[in-house]
């Protein structure tokens, strides 16, 4: 990993961080991630260039437009298998700069009364993106307005009924806690400060595991939960009427034992202390616990999928086909895009898909 860039200036939070540090102790690795991302004066979110080309990290709905147009005709193919109901929430967790929810909504106008039954509800922490998302999905003729949208808080301010939750590069976002084996026992990993005021990790109070799934783990091994998925699914499952739900997210399939976090800026990895509040932070997400967290919330879970998988089986390469046909001058970029999603040393293996639902409908499509 190369080392850690911080333009030979401190961030403005790092004053804070100390600060912080200096009264109430050392800080355990998700509040040290909540304070990098969403620190209310100096926090990473209050950034609107983060995602895209131009900012400091990619995601697939940015890569290639066939990715959210699959995704959108996805939550038409739901909806029609939920006996087309009016209203549908149409909810996204996490939409950057809505470039995955304008281009599933442009492809799935060819889905007769979709758009008409349909309010589409935004949850976004950053009032940058939120910015973006409006000027992309109200400022432009496509997709046809009017359109009803909303930025709730939380998932639980969007009105009940049936609901499509989609959940893009979402959950890697959410804070982890790390634990550290140490001496046998398990032990919260800090953040905390050096002689010369510098952040470095250090080992915290001990912390209970609840036993850990896989490999036996050793002196030194880190173990990582994201306490708020629980909470997510948890509001998932409350919500009144039929809910389906579609997490697309990088980490491994089963339980995994190893430090994830990382920060990345410009497109390069960092240091996740060198630069808070600069660099995007992010963890892997680990599907198998996120599937039986899912049934343990009351709620039925179906995948995970190898990305590459899903978007074949959804018709990817059917639909890149038919856009370079109709694009020929940028064939060779639709071509490589597409690989990028699909490919195993791109995004085709390391991306996941798992879809929940509420439990008495069936497993959507492709997973049935
Ligand atoms: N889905 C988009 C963006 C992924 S980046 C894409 O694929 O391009 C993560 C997104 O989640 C950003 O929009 C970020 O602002 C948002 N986010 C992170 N934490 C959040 C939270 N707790 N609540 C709501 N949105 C959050």
């Amino acid at each position: 990993m190369p080392s850690g860039e911080t333009d030979g200036a401190d961030s403005p939070l790092l004053a804070k961080l100390r600060a912080r540090i200096r009264r109430d102790g050392p800080l355990p690795v998700d509040r040290y991630m909540e304070a990098c991302l969403a620190d209310p004066e100096h926090g990473y979110w209050l950034k609107a260039a983060s995602i895209g080309a131009d900012g400091d990290f990619i995601t697939a709905p940015e890569i290639s437009q066939v990715f959210g147009e699959l995704i959108g005709l996805w939550c038409a193919v739901v909806w029609q298998s939920l006996a087309c109901p009016a209203p549908l929430r149409l909810i996204e967790l996490g939409p950057g700069r809505g470039t995955l929810m304008r281009d599933a909504l442009r492809a799935a106008r060819g889905v007769p009364g979709f758009l008409e039954a349909i309010s589409v509800h935004l949850v976004e922490v950053s009032w940058a993106l939120r910015e973006v998302q409006r000027g992309v999905l109200l400022g432009s003729p496509s997709p046809p307005n009017p359109l009803s949208i909303t930025w709730p808080e939380t998932l639980k301010d969007v009105p009940e009924g049936p609901a499509i939750i989609i959940a893009n590069e979402f959950l890697d976002a959410l804070p982890v806690r790390q634990a550290v084996l140490h001496d046998g026992a398990w032990r919260e990993r800090v953040v905390e400060l050096d002689a010369e005021g510098a952040l470095r990790f250090a080992i915290g109070p001990a912390v209970d595991m609840g036993g850990v799934p896989g490999a036996v783990p050793k002196q030194g091994d880190i173990v990582e939960m994201r306490p708020s998925e629980g909470e997510l699914l948890a509001q998932i499952a409350q919500r009144v009427g039929p809910v389906v739900a579609l997490f697309i997210d990088y980490g491994p399939a089963e339980a995994a034992i190893g430090d994830t976090l990382q920060a990345v800026r410009r497109h390069r990895y960092v240091d996740p202390l060198s630069a808070p509040g600069a660099a995007d932070l992010t963890a892997h997400v680990q599907f198998a616990p996120l599937a039986r967290e899912a049934h343990a919330a009351g709620l039925a879970a179906d995948g995970p999928m190898l990305q590459a998988e899903f978007l074949g089986r959804l018709g990817i390469a059917e639909r890149a086909a038919r856009l370079m046909a109709a694009n020929p001058q940028r064939a060779g970029d639709i071509e490589a895009a597409v690989q990028r999603l699909i490919s195993p040393t791109g995004m085709g293996q390391l991306f996941k898909v798992l879809a929940v639902r509420t439990r008495d409908l069936p497993p959507p499509p492709p997973f049935g």
